[in-house]
């Protein structure tokens, strides 16, 4: 099969696939409004360490606002620096520009100490709407006191949700929302994991959108039917022997910062030349939904576990994403790791050295790293080097 017959063939799979997450998510926006109208509370969170669990227990609802869009940047510069990178500006543009309806309808909003860059601009955002910023500790291996502190910032952060809502968050009620978020969390590993045999029954850029729609739901149980659903049909598919790309696409594992809607050039890119994105590591990835909050552990604990062992650059040495990465370029079998860096992102730029270092030594696996912001200003040069990467490990 040519190339472009393989494109071809990956397009008619995606409409068909995608277009329900899309409808999904518009119509979520809307229940979003009435729900907004009708007195709920919401809340915006920015990072995979907020806690959802604890927001979900307390009624309110998650919103997703890291920003993925290059249009709210330009209003964002004219206050931030511009060697800041892109998901911070792009967030902060949208606060204050009020272009965002999930930030607009957001009563409060959680924040996290993790880069500098978004600690100090959550100091700014604070000044439009009530925030709590739970601080991360950064040193977290084998650290009981870490651990200790993490959990007083789980208790804060409850209270600070009480206090927004007006409402206890109850054991029981926690318990509940602990179950659910680990169903949805497993369902997305089990989807995740429909890519790791020689049959791949979703492009990357469609699990992208799939993932994505987690950050935006009202109705958390409606999102979590729709996995359902779309799981068992690709299930179907991967036994029936279909796949959205040829057998000798290479395998690529996307690893280093997040993406989301708008900000998803590297990982088309890849796909548009022939690759295949089989597994994206980053927090928009697998790292979100593969650790489970422990439901047999005391809740506050178990959740004060769970998040800390998320593998972000921010923390050092960050030891998890290695853990995970060793594990991921085994189980999908990968001909490739790309490690994506937005631009002036410096922790997680330093941190592609030890990744490659440690792929190459370990697994010898072609990895290639990519700086980018969100503008469409450098995607010739994206591509040529995606091409030349992706010819270069070809099997
Ligand atoms: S990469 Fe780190 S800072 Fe960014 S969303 Fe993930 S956990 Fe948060
Ligand atoms: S991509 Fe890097 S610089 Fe940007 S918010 Fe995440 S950790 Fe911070």
């Amino acid at each position: 099969m040519s190339y472009h017959e393989d494109t071809a063939k990956s397009k008619n799979m995606r409409h068909e696939i995608a277009d329900s997450f899309d409808e999904f998510r518009a119509d979520q926006q809307l229940k979003l409004k009435a729900a907004w109208q009708k007195g709920k509370k919401i809340c915006g969170v920015y990072c995979a360490f907020a806690p959802r669990e604890l927001i979900r227990a307390s009624g309110a609802i998650p919103v997703s606002l890291c920003g993925t869009k290059q249009e709210p940047i330009p209003e964002a510069e004219k206050i931030l620096p511009r060697n800041l990178c892109p998901l911070i500006k792009s967030s902060y543009g949208y606060a204050i520009t009020w272009s965002c309806p999930y930030y607009n309808f957001s009563h409060f909003l959680i924040g996290e100490t993790t880069c500098d860059g978004k600690t100090k601009m959550f100091e700014l955002i604070a000044r439009e709407k009530p925030i709590y910023v739970m601080d991360l500790p950064k040193r977290v291996n084998n650290s009981s006191s870490a651990l200790a502190y993490w959990l007083a910032e789980i208790r804060k952060v409850k209270k600070f949700i009480e206090d927004q809502t007006g409402n206890t968050i109850t054991e029981d009620n926690l318990h509940k929302a602990i179950s659910i978020q680990n169903a949805e969390r497993i369902l997305l590993k089990r989807l995740a994991c429909l890519c790791r045999g020689s049959h791949i029954p979703i492009t990357g850029l469609d699990m992208n959108r799939v993932v994505n729609g987690k950050g935006f739901c009202v109705d958390q149980g409606e999102y979590i039917k729709n996995l359902e659903v779309l799981t068992k049909e690709l299930e179907a598919k991967v036994n029936e022997g279909q796949s959205v790309c040829s057998e000798d696409a290479s395998r690529i594992l996307l690893t280093g910062c997040p993406i989301g809607e708008g900000s998803e050039k590297v990982l088309r890119t890849i796909e548009e030349c022939g690759g295949i994105v089989v597994c994206q590591e980053a927090c928009s990835g697998i790292k979100n939904f593969d650790d489970l909050v422990d439901e047999d552990k005391e809740p506050l604990k178990a959740i004060a576990e769970r998040y800390l062992k998320i593998g972000c650059s921010c923390i050092s040495p960050n030891t998890r994403r290695i853990e995970l990465l060793d594990r991921l370029v085994k189980e999908f079998n990968v001909d490739g790791v790309v490690d994506l860096t937005w631009l002036a992102c410096h922790t997680y730029n330093v941190e592609s050295f030890i990744i490659k270092d440690y792929l190459n030594k370990r697994h010898k696996v072609p990895f290639l790293q990519v700086e980018a912001d969100y503008s469409e200003g450098d995607i010739m040069q994206l591509r040529v080097r995606l091409e030349a990467f992706l010819e270069m490990i070809h099997r």
